[in-house]
This record gives C-alpha cells, structure tokens and sequence, in this order.
C-alpha cells in the first residue's frame, strides 16, 4: 500500500510541510482546512474574506440580545455591515431609525414590524422564517418577537460602518429633549413624561403583540411599496446541483439598495466559476460546509472555508467559485448593496466565445469546448 503523505488537520501537503508541535487552536483549524493546507493554486496577498458571528462582542438585553460584523471586525467589507439579533417572544427592538437602509432576513420564528414614512403612510406585518423587510435610510420602525419563541434574523446594512450601537432610538431622544419642550411639541402638560426613561432601552420585554388586525393604524394609508417581501414564496431558479431564488428590487421593489440570492447547493455541487461586475459580495452561511476561493488578479488567489453564522465577502470583479464540502445541503445569501443582482459566468463566457479563439488561449481540444455548459442564464423579470 502506498504511504499515506497527507495527515488531516496537519499543515502537510505530500512531500511539504510537517505537523504542528506548538501550541494551537485544533478546533478553529478544523473549520479551516483550506487554510491549514491549501490548494496549491493558493498564492500571493489576500486581506482576509472571513469573519465568524461567533467572533463577535454579544450585546446581551433583557429578552435578546444582538452581534454584529462590521468593517471594524472585517475590514474589507466597506459597503455592508451585517447584524444577527435574537428577540424572545415580546421583546421589542425599540422604535428607531438609523443613517442606513436595512435589509433583514428572518432565520427563524416570527416578528411583527412596524414603520411610519415621511407622509404617515403606515405599514405592519408579520415576518417568518425565509422573509424579508427593507427599511429605506432614516424611516423609524420597529421589531417585536412573536409568540411561540420569539424570533432570530440577519440584519444587512448598506454601509460597512454602520453599528447597531449607534442608532437614533426613541427613549434616548426624548430623554436629551427638555422636559417643557416636550410638553409645548405634544401639546399636554409636562408631567405627562414624568416617566419617561432616562436611558435607552434598544431591546426590552413587553408582552406579545396581539393579531396584526387588531395592532393596524390606518394613518395616511398604507405606504405605497410593501417593506416586506416572501423570498421563500417565490419559485426557485433549479440547477444541477441546487435552487436559487434571486430578490432584488425588480421584484421588491422598496430594495433600492440591497440585492440578494438564496442559494442551496447539494453535497458534491457548486456555484459555478463567477465575478460580479456591479458590486462587493457579502455572504451569510445558513447551514452546511464550504470553501471558496477568490482570485484577484496579480496571480492571487486563496481560499477560506465557511460554516453556519459565518460571514465572507467577495469584492467587485474577483472570481470565485462555492463548493459544498459537507454533506448536507449548503444554504447561504448573497448580499450585493445594488438594486440588481448580476454575475459573469465563465462558462457562458467561454461557451459563447468563438471556439479558436478560446482553443488558442486554453489548448484545449475542441471536444471539450464542446461540452462546456451552454445553459442560458436565467433572465429575471
Ligand atoms: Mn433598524
Ligand atoms: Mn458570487
């Protein structure tokens, strides 16, 4: 039998490399595997594409709590910032408004959500598990857990400096407003905030809300465009080896400034070699294992490896594949701070290129060329 020259979770790689002796972190280098050994094609400077929610300060409430990646945790992720925030069933994310738009996708239980616009226009609904809401930047809403558990969701910002920790909340505004201002601007008497807390409460328990019915205020009518939006309602794009359901504001339309894709991929499948042309990527792992590399030109290249609650980014223009390594199903967004989603295959690119051409470039037998998949793209309406 042929000596085995590759150990597992050693840095060795045939011949190359020997094992760690030092002190090390065995568990974060099994999550890494691309890291600790990586593919021979890996090469060159690459900032780093990877940051785990798990890494992350955890701002615990009374019923919730909430963690965020921002470009202070992942530098490289100048346009969006993400935030991952569990409420308990009442718990309220208190009323609020903030510089950024937000995008939010529910991972599980419900939420009631509220927001008013600039013309009292209203809105209220109910989000579950795979829907989304949008607010637009400086619109004050609101989150509130349901019965039975509450609720926990990703939160998307358009601005990779965003934090959570700085928001324009209710409670603290009227708290830094004089007492006899406040009086003369609601127009009662000033004793009537009397009561009023004295600090922020970002998130505190109050009891569930009853049917969305009962909780609607007509105000000026609804707004004109829904925030919210079922991303698992709409009819997934199939591929070979998975779905993806594209959501940008062609089809939510309030979604000026996020655009995303839900895609799963099946044990031994893989989003196909790809750039973006339009925008960075910003990727949320919901379930399962993978490895992506991301070339940048310059002869670079490296590869991360990504899991549940973990966050990657891939700038405009770099290519990229996702392959899943586990062997279940590989869920994971991506999120792009435009009002279209766009990728470039290399595929279609090639397949639709004069053959000589390529043949030329590649010294690939026309045979082969042939059998590159010419699969149209999928158009989005
Ligand atoms: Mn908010
Ligand atoms: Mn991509």
């Amino acid at each position: 039998m042929k000596k085995k020259t590759t150990q597992k979770h050693e840095p060795i790689s045939g011949k190359l490399g020997a094992n760690i002796i030092g002190p090390r972190n065995h568990e974060l280098e099994k999550q890494n595997p691309d890291l600790l050994v990586p593919p021979r094609t890996d090469q060159g400077l690459m900032p780093n594409l990877k940051w785990s929610f798990a890494d992350s300060h955890m701002r615990i409430e009374e019923g919730g709590w909430a963690r965020e990646v921002t470009v202070r945790e992942l530098p490289i992720s100048t346009a969006i910032a993400g935030v991952n925030m569990r409420l308990k069933a009442g718990a309220v994310r208190e009323l609020h408004w903030h510089h950024a738009a937000e995008w939010s996708y529910m991972l599980k239980g419900g939420a009631r959500i509220t927001a008013v616009d600039q013309n009292g226009c209203t809105f209220q609904d109910d989000i579950f598990e795979g829907d989304l809401w949008y607010f637009p930047a400086g619109i004050p809403h609101s989150i509130q857990g349901l019965e039975d558990d509450g609720c926990e969701f990703l939160l998307v910002f358009d601005d990779g400096n965003f934090s959570e920790e700085e928001t324009f909340l209710l409670t603290d505004f009227l708290a830094h407003i004089p007492k006899e201002v406040l009086a003369k601007n609601f127009q009662v008497a000033e004793k009537a905030f009397a009561n009023i807390p004295e600090k922020e409460l970002y998130i505190f328990e109050t009891k569930v809300p009853g049917p969305l019915a009962k909780d609607k205020v007509q105000g000026n009518g609804p707004v004109p465009i829904p925030f919210s939006h079922r991303m698992m309602a709409q009819k997934p794009i199939r591929t070979k080896s998975g779905t993806v359901r594209i959501t940008d504001s062609s089809v939510f339309p309030i979604s000026k400034t996020i655009a995303a894709a839900l895609v799963e991929i099946e044990p031994g499948g893989m989003r196909e070699l790809h750039w973006h042309p339009n925008a960075d990527e910003w990727q949320f792992y919901i379930a399962g294992q993978a490895r992506m590399t991301v070339f940048t030109a310059t002869a670079t290249a490296r590869t991360f490896n990504y899991q549940a609650g973990d966050v990657g980014v891939v700038p405009k223009h770099m290519g990229h594949y996702i392959e899943n390594i586990g062997d279940t199903t590989l869920r994971f967004l991506e999120i792009f701070k435009s009002d279209y989603f766009a990728d470039v295959s290399l595929s279609q690119w090639l397949a639709f290129t004069p053959r000589e051409l390529v043949k030329a470039h590649l010294k690939i037998d026309e045979k082969i060329l042939e059998k590159i998949p010419k699969t149209k793209r999928p158009v989005v309406p």
